[in-house]
């Protein structure tokens, strides 16, 4: 089986700016981030198979983590022209979605399941077919790693990554489970 450190290093390789190693049985799923979900605070809410409800109840969440036997997060910093360069963060979010895909591509031959989780909603489609239709692309299909109930600065705490990276720059978060 593919190790923490191997993964750590594809995902470094992909792009990401760091990787660190997560125990599985120190996650902790929050219900108040849920909550958040279920408030529409992000606006994303019952908009994509990759967010709340689709992706199921947090229990549902929880279980589905618990099949697997590691973690890894990794983040990817993104500079921006100021704090209110909203064009530059909807971009930023665009590369990172890319760079997941690469980490997809390079990491998905070396093991047999796999579950990646990834900042914020699927934006693949120009329209998600939610709900009428099956996901166009299940294979890449990437969890909402916010809609599992994670706390990600504390995640990244756990990791030894950081959570933020100083004015004007933006960091997004992704995580595998194999
Ligand atoms: S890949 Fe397309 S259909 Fe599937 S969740 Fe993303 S936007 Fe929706």
């Amino acid at each position: 089986m593919i190790t923490p450190e191997d993964v750590k290093q594809v995902a470094i390789n992909a792009g990401f700016s760091e990787a660190g190693e997560i125990q599985l049985s120190n996650l902790k799923f929050h219900r108040s981030i849920r909550k958040m979900c279920e408030d529409n605070v992000c606006r994303n809410y019952s908009t994509t198979w990759a967010c709340p409800p689709a992706v199921g109840t947090l229990e549902e969440c929880m279980q589905r983590c618990s099949q697997y036997a590691h973690m890894v997060i990794f983040n990817q910093v993104f500079s921006l022209k100021n704090s209110y360069d909203f064009e530059g963060m909807k971009q930023a979010l665009l590369n990172f979605k890319a760079t997941v895909d690469i980490f997809y591509d390079s990491i998905h031959g070396k093991t047999e399941d796999l579950l990646i989780l990834s900042n914020e909603s699927c934006v693949r489609c120009r329209r998600c077919t939610y709900p009428d239709e099956p996901c166009r692309f299940p294979d890449r299909l990437f969890h909402s790693i916010e809609g599992y109930g994670f706390i990600v600065s504390d995640l990244a705490k756990e990791a030894g990554i950081k959570y933020t990276n100083g004015p004007n720059t933006v960091t997004y978060f992704g995580a595998i489970l194999w």
